[in-house]
């Protein structure tokens, strides 16, 4: 099933038009966003988005019902179609009762669902686009690559070939030019149409109102010249009233398009009268329909029906790393993104695509942090994962591992002292640059650091200690890379604790934080794993916590407690120690440490900061470390998109290298314009993938953990 993928994957990433279009668009949205919502609370925008939205996916039928006593009552027709096929049935019959040839098209994506272009035309009906992007799109054979712009994998070069092609004269790649091109062919096609095609981006049931945000026009003309409009609307586009439309035409383009408004707001209530060729007005007639094809099964549902809130300015897809390098194409179906991916599962009904698809989410989050629907994205498709592994049988060796492996501490130590044996004639510099056979794929792109000679647990006697007597006992949870492969951040974790006079000590019996088996759809193995910890920290009985992990901190934070929730037992360990687990950077500085730092000389060196995902997103930490290098006499030189992933992702890395590559290379870029000889993070992770990379480059910078920083900022005073 990946391999198929993979496929799809090394042609996109094969082509360049593709990176720089996208691209080129990434890198301007953020901006044109952030100055689109400068006069707005968008926190306080989205959570009336999200009231909105749920509250009228709980009462979907009965707005149906009063949105249809609404239109009828003006005299237009609304049909429920429970499924694609109705809708399509409906309104191919409508076409043939009517005797319609030629029907214009503004863009809708709930007719790209039910493939409509596709059935009108094997019925003998012309179904022409006439929204620029799907015009283009049609003209390429092509599916939207984006729900907002369709064509936004294509650069202008692109854009002018087709055109050229189908006009007949040689187009430059001149953008006004083309437009012209574009109004000048589809003029001809608005005037002879027997049916106009719209979608709509809001249904108000209290006034039976269609609402329209638009740039190009297309759509007043596809809804009024025709004598017959028909509207194919998804029951999620209804809301209650026109106060509840509002923060929906407020967020909608902000995100989308990062535009305060769009060009045109068209509310459409009823049939108004079409103009005839002679400028006389002949009479119009009006359906909607409302389509259902999977909504209600989604509203149903009580884990997915967060997706309800999705107002489709495809925010999600301008932000996502993964989307970025590959497109719509690649990661998507009929919907694209992450959004998409859970809209396949629902309302395309393809468990199967989307169960591939999921598989394409890094899991950053960053999507989560610009939805205007406050939809989970990333959450939901963690939660799709999950569904579709205890489906699906997992793969022996990804049982062997995770199950086996993971759940067994003495087994999954023992094999990384092997390892640790067995990779010494690749080691250079504490570094694998080669690696020989099937394991080539993992330095292709980057470095990786070798196994320490000696893990942190072997080293506990190294652990510094403060004079005198400690004001408290911290407990040191490692987490597998700073056990076996950094364990000098858990010393310089230790010598920072002893300067603020704390003793750190380090469980033997730990193990691994268990996310890996959890993220793969492990449940049970997690769980296991969680126990083991809890057990094993509980009888350690230290004042707090430490790890200089995120996604450890995240486990024990969050992760454990829930999946301990049904067995009251371990859910009070677990809470119980959640409340005294701490990442490095918010104990540091809770516990006095910028006031420590400050007395420290400063080193003069430049450092950029890397938030990495979990820290920033899952944890909401990023002031802190920040704060601390500060006083610690670093030189903070931020980098464009600090919070944007490495391309690490855990395991993602080994599934998708070379995703994983693409993502690392910006984030290298982004390092590199900083101008910083050092870059900080909190994550042993991202330490590894961006030393990886840095080292491969051959750039003179380092990475480095804030704990190390911080260190030997103590050790130079
Ligand atoms: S999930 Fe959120 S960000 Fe994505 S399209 Fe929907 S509203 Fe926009």
């Amino acid at each position: 099933m990946v391999d198929y993928l993979k496929k799809d994957i090394a042609t996109a990433l094969g082509n360049p038009n593709l990176h720089t279009a996208l691209g080129n668009f990434a890198d301007d949205y953020v901006k044109s966003r952030e100055k689109a919502y400068a006069s707005r609370d968008f926190q306080a925008l989205r959570q009336k988005v999200k009231a909105v939205k749920s509250s009228a996916a709980e009462r979907m039928h009965e707005l149906a019902k009063q949105f249809t006593a609404r239109v009828e009552e003006r005299g237009g027709k609304v049909y429920l179609a429970r499924d694609a096929q109705a809708a399509v049935d409906y309104i191919i019959r409508l076409a043939k009762e009517k005797g319609v040839q030629t029907v214009v098209k503004s863009k809708s994506m709930a007719s790209e669902e039910i493939h409509l272009n596709h059935h009108l035309q094997a019925q003998g009906i012309e179904a022409f686009e006439t929204d620029l992007g799907e015009w283009i799109i049609q003209l390429c054979k092509q599916r939207p690559s984006h729900m907002v712009m369709p064509a936004i994998h294509m650069t202008r070069q692109q854009v002018a070939e087709v055109f050229s092609r189908a006009t007949g004269q040689e187009l430059p790649p001149d953008i006004s030019r083309l437009v012209k091109v574009a109004r000048e062919n589809l003029r001809q096609k608005f005037l002879r149409a027997d049916m106009g095609i719209s979608g709509a981006n809001i249904a108000i049931a209290e006034t039976g109102t269609l609402v329209l945000l638009t740039n190009e026009g297309n759509a007043r003309l596809v809804t009024t010249l025709p004598p017959i409009h028909v509207a194919v609307v998804g029951l999620e586009k209804l809301v209650a009233s026109l106060q509840d439309a509002l923060p929906i035409i407020e967020a909608l383009p902000r995100s989308a398009t990062g535009q305060q408004i769009t060009s045109y707001v068209t509310m459409i209530t009823g049939p108004v009268p079409a103009a005839g060729l002679d400028g006389t007005e002949r009479p119009k007639e009006f359906h909607v329909v409302l389509l259902n094809n999977g909504r209600t099964g989604l509203r149903d549902d009580p884990e997915f029906k967060e997706a309800l809130q999705c107002i489709r300015c495809a925010s999600c897809l301008n932000v996502c790393p993964v989307y970025r390098l590959i497109g719509g194409h690649v990661f998507g179906d009929v919907y694209t993104g992450g959004i998409g991916t859970i809209l396949t599962a629902f309302l395309g009904q393809n468990q199967e695509k989307a169960a591939r698809l999921q598989t394409l989410c890094i899991q950053c989050g960053r999507c989560r942090e610009f939805c205007p629907g406050l939809v989970d994205i990333s959450g939901l498709l963690e939660k799709l994962r999950q569904r579709t592994q205890s489906q699906n049988k997992p793969g022996l060796a990804q049982r062997l591992v995770l199950e086996k492996v993971l759940g067994n501490r003495q087994l999954f130590h023992r094999l990384l002292r092997t390892a640790a044996a067995a990779q010494k004639p690749f080691v250079q510099g504490g570094m694998v640059r080669h690696l020989p056979l099937f394991l080539a794929g993992l330095t292709k792109e980057k470095s990786l650091p070798a196994l320490a000679g000696r893990p942190l647990r072997e080293r506990t006697k190294e652990l510094a200690r403060p004079q005198g007597k400690p004001r408290a006992r911290v407990a040191f949870f490692a987490g597998c890379l700073t056990d076996f492969i950094y364990p000098q951040i858990g010393i310089a974790t230790s010598r920072v604790l002893a300067a603020l006079q704390m003793e750190m000590f380090f469980p033997l019996e730990q193990t691994c934080c268990g996310y890996p088996a959890g993220e793969a759809g492990f449940t049970d193995t997690f769980r296991r794993i969680a126990r083991q910890n809890i057990a094993v920290f509980q009888q350690a009985n230290a004042d707090y916590i430490i790890t200089p992990c995120p996604t450890c901190a995240a486990a024990w934070k969050k992760l454990y407690p829930q999946l301990l929730a049904e067995d009251a037992d371990w859910a009070t360990k677990a809470n119980l120690l959640a409340q005294r687990v701490y990442d490095f950077s918010t104990f540091i500085m809770e516990q006095g440490g910028e006031a420590l730092m400050r007395g420290c000389h400063p080193s003069g060196q430049t450092v950029t900061y890397h938030d990495s995902c979990h820290m920033k997103r899952t944890l909401g930490v990023f002031a802190a470390p920040r704060q601390l290098l500060n006083a610690a006499g670093y030189q903070l030189a931020e980098m464009r998109f600090s919070d944007v992933c490495c391309g690490f992702g855990g395991s993602y890395s080994l599934q998708y290298p070379e995703l994983s590559a693409g993502m690392l290379q910006k984030k290298l870029q982004w390092i590199g314009e900083s101008g910083a000889g050092i870059v900080a993070t909190d994550c042993p992770g991202c330490t590894m993938q961006i030393s990886g990379g840095l080292d491969r480059a051959g750039l003179p910078v380092k990475a480095l953990h804030t704990a190390e920083l911080l260190a030997k900022a103590i050790e130079r005073s």
